[in-house]
């Protein structure tokens, strides 16, 4: 990034208020991935960008890119998601994705399909759908742009379609190649509720959880999307 004036879209991930009254903020922008930008002395008094600088909040952020650090000079609020912010468990839940993001996005480095995730899974959280389930395609759907994600269609040993899954650390077996019997089973109908989960298009996604009773464990899912994620790129 050269030295200048710029104009980030992106979305804060951390905020952090230090002691000489200065907001420093984590971002992930588009086109220039997760950075550090300083506001300097913006905590202090009359607080220069009011409820801008808050986790979750999307906007065009106007910057000074000086030779060392990255300045913060306005924001244009885009995107507050207000009833995620002011629903506790809501927000645990998106600073539980924030985290995940500020821990494995490399610094500087454009992931804009990661960001595009992160917003559909927050407009989801918005709505009244079942959290774990959303975190689940959040996980998945970033995992599978990095070929992190079990593939789940597939047997990992022979490539036949599977029916009864088992999953086995990072893998899915079908019936046949199934290694021991420690593995996840994951029943047929499961199976293709998860794979939904992740395919449909966000509206699609809204309209067919109206009409289904959700039966697969996301909590149990997500813990082992989570664990491929650390020892991948721990
Ligand atoms: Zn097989």
């Amino acid at each position: 990034m050269r030295q200048g004036f710029y104009k980030l879209t992106g979305v804060v991930l951390k905020r952090h208020e230090t002691n000489e009254g200065d907001i420093r903020l984590y971002n992930l922008f588009r086109d220039y991935g997760p950075q550090w930008i300083l506001a300097p002395g913006a905590a202090r008094g009359r607080r220069r960008f009011g409820g801008a600088t808050e986790p979750l909040i999307w906007g065009h952020f106007g910057c000074y890119k000086s030779p060392k650090q990255l300045y913060l000079r306005d924001i244009e609020v885009k995107e507050d998601h207000w009833k995620i912010r002011s629903n506790p468990d809501k927000l645990e839940r998106a600073m539980v994705w924030t985290n995940l993001l500020t821990k494995y996005l490399l610094p500087l480095q454009p992931c804009n399909e990661v960001m595009a995730i992160f917003y559909d899974s927050l407009c989801l959280l918005e709505r009244d759908i079942d959290e774990s389930m959303i975190e689940w395609r959040f996980l998945y759907r970033w995992m599978k742009r990095w070929g992190l994600a079990p593939e789940l269609i597939r047997c990992a040993s022979c490539g036949k379609e599977v029916t009864t899954a088992y999953w086995d650390g990072d893998v899915v077996f079908c019936e046949e190649c199934r290694s021991n019997t420690d593995e996840l089973i994951i029943p047929k109908e499961e199976l293709r509720e998860m794979v939904f989960a992740f395919t449909l298009p966000r509206e699609s996604l809204v309209r067919w959880i109206q009409r289904v009773e959700l039966r697969a464990n996301y909590v149990v899912y997500n813990r082992k999307l989570r664990d491929i994620l650390r020892l991948s790129l721990a």
